[in-house]
């Protein structure tokens, strides 16, 4: 273990009362607080979709099999009986958490005026003997010595911030960053020196220990604490102004870890293979794959103000396995399924990570209370609860929601769900995307999240939320004259992804390969704006496949597809678009 402190450019320091947009201002303004210090971290829409986690049924319910489970759970709109079958399904709110996220004191945000070094000793939790992990962390491998590493970027305060920059061979050491601590301590000043110069003349010494030498030095205390909140209260506003007032520092608690893999049983008892960082100074293994830069954490969670379930304190604690001990199955589908998906974009796709550019992926998986799993938009990690990472496609549908927020827009808080419409055909893409990734070929192959734990997680009750072949026997939509805007987007979502299963399982695409078909609608995706209609969408897939040599019989079935399920286009010439 070891502790390092460089110093980090003031400007990336964030203030916790500063928001640095207006929607992060306004979300600020409905975010419930966890407690005083709580920094609402958002941006993005909020969709409450999600509901109240209710009890477990005893016993596997029937009519989850047709109602996605989060729709069960749903309160009840009294204004559209649409909502309460609603299919709720996405898992998620990808679209929602941003807004409605409570957020706890972030360790990050540099408020310390003192530094703790109490601090320090969390990583002892790490120890064996230890029950539970007690430090949220961050992770970063690097090539060099952690002392020269760079401040992490801490406009993205909680994120994993690591970054995994260079190819590093998996056999040679990496650095692993279990927590920063940033610490912001007001510059001395000509004030502070009058103020002190004054106090010590009645025998004050701010650094004293011990019994007071006099009964004024506890009143001096108190006057020397009410100046020091004037003087951290000045120093916000002359840096909201522009002035540099503080010196921030940020020290790095780190361990060394080897990369090694391992075989371990995921959610469904398959075993899977994992990637693990073991240290030796604390003879633990944390589940972190440091060359694809894919790190699992645990978290508890806290409910916003939309009734959904948050991670505190994100992304959480490393999950980690001590010797003799197992890891969790939960743990090992997200980490397994995470990496089945980023090897997809990156080798099909061409795409490293969601951002194209290698970002590292958190991904925390918190407990059944969430019913659901989201592509968090205002922490970047992704959030899996109720089994929602035992299911591939699930987790490719998160995983796309977060290349379309870097592809459609590639600008952080600009995504192409827009309104009812664009947040459907985000859905659609996610699910297309989500179920090619896993790449099933048999009756499941069109179903999405047939592997999550939908009733009794753990207990091997398994089903579906969406069926892209038959919409209807999932309460979704599979013609365009349904479009219902008062309906949840994943409703309406399947209007759009049943026109694909169409143009698939059409016999004259028979020579498509599904890779070829991920190629398209990941292609298309660069043809959209955001507020994209079904119908932009529509020219923009076609486009799209002409581009990647479909054949002129093959882009007809495309047409036909479309057409089939009402979203129209207009004919430019030789083929409708
Ligand atoms: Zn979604």
């Amino acid at each position: 273990m070891s502790s390092d402190t460089v110093s980090a450019p003031s400007g990336h320091d964030r203030s916790t009362t500063e928001p640095d947009s207006p929607s992060e201002s306004a979300a600020t303004a409905s975010a419930p607080a966890l407690d005083a210090t709580s920094e609402p971290d958002i941006e993005a829409d909020l969709d409450a979709e999600s509901a109240e986690p209710e009890p477990e049924p005893a016993e596997p319910d029937p009519s989850l099999l047709e109602t996605d489970p989060e729709v069960a759970d749903a309160v009840i709109d009294a204004d559209t009986a649409d909502e309460i079958a609603d299919p709720k399904v996405d898992p998620a709110t990808d679209d929602a958490p941003q807004d409605a996220a409570p957020t706890v004191a972030d360790r990050h945000d540099g408020t310390e005026q003192v530094p703790d070094t109490s601090l320090l000793q969390t990583y002892s939790a790490f120890l064996p003997a230890a029950s539970a992990v007690d430090t949220a962390a961050l992770f970063r491998p690097v090539v060099d010595e952690p002392a020269e590493m760079t401040a992490p970027d801490v406009s993205v305060t909680s994120l994993p911030q690591a970054f995994v920059a260079d190819a590093v061979p998996a056999d040679e050491t990496h650095v692993l960053v279990l927590d920063v601590i940033t610490h912001r301590e007001v510059k001395p000043n000509p004030v502070r020196s009058v103020v002190l110069g004054v106090l010590g003349l009645f025998g004050f010494d701010p650094k004293a220990t011990g019994p007071a030498p006099n009964p004024l030095v506890p009143v001096l205390d108190a006057v020397w604490g009410l100046y020091r909140r004037i003087e951290t209260g000045v120093a916000n506003v002359l840096e909201r102004a522009g002035f540099s007032a503080t010196t921030v520092t940020t020290t790095y608690v780190t361990t060394l870890i080897t990369v090694t893999t391992e075989q371990a049983n995921d959610l469904l008892g398959a075993p899977r293979e994992i990637v693990v960082g073991y240290s030796e100074e604390l003879d633990t293994w944390f589940l972190v794959d440091p060359n694809r830069g894919i790190s699992i954490y645990t978290a508890v969670t806290a409910a916003g103000s939309d009734g959904l379930q948050y991670p505190v304190d994100p992304p959480g604690e490393f999950v980690i396995r001590v010797a003799g001990g197992q890891w969790d199955p939960s743990a090992v589908s997200a980490q397994a399924n995470m990496v089945v998906v980023y090897t997809y974009y990156d080798s099909t796709l061409g795409y490293p990570s969601y951002d194209g550019a290698a970002a590292p992926i958190g991904v925390t998986v918190v407990s059944d209370v969430l019913n659901n799993a989201y592509w968090y938009r205002g922490e970047e990690i992704f959030v899996f609860g109720h089994d929602f990472e035992a299911a591939l496609d699930i987790v490719g549908h998160e995983f796309t929601h977060a290349v379309i927020d870097k592809v459609v827009v590639g600008q952080h808080g600009r995504i192409l769900g827009q309104d009812v419409e664009s947040r459907a055909l985000e859905e659609a893409y996610a699910d297309i995307l989500g179920s090619l990734i896993e790449g099933k070929q048999d009756e499941q192959r069109w179903l999405i999240a047939e592997d999550y734990g939908c009733s009794s997680p753990r207990a091997g009750t398994r089903c579906a939320i969406r069926n892209m072949a038959d919409p209807a026997s999932l309460n979704g939509f599979a013609h365009y004259s349904q479009f219902n805007t008062s309906a949840r987007e994943h409703r309406n979502s399947t209007i759009f992804s049943h026109a694909a299963y169409r143009m698939m399982t059409d016999a004259r695409t028979a020579d498509v390969s599904d890779d070829v078909w991920a190629q398209v609608f990941y292609q298309s995706l660069y043809g959209l704006t955001p507020g994209a209609s079904f119908r932009q969408a529509r020219a923009a897939v076609l486009t799209a496949a002409r581009d990647i040599g479909l054949t002129d019989s093959e882009q007809q079935a495309i047409v036909d597809a479309f057409d089939d399920v009402g979203i129209i286009g207009v004919n430019t010439g030789l083929i409708a678009v």
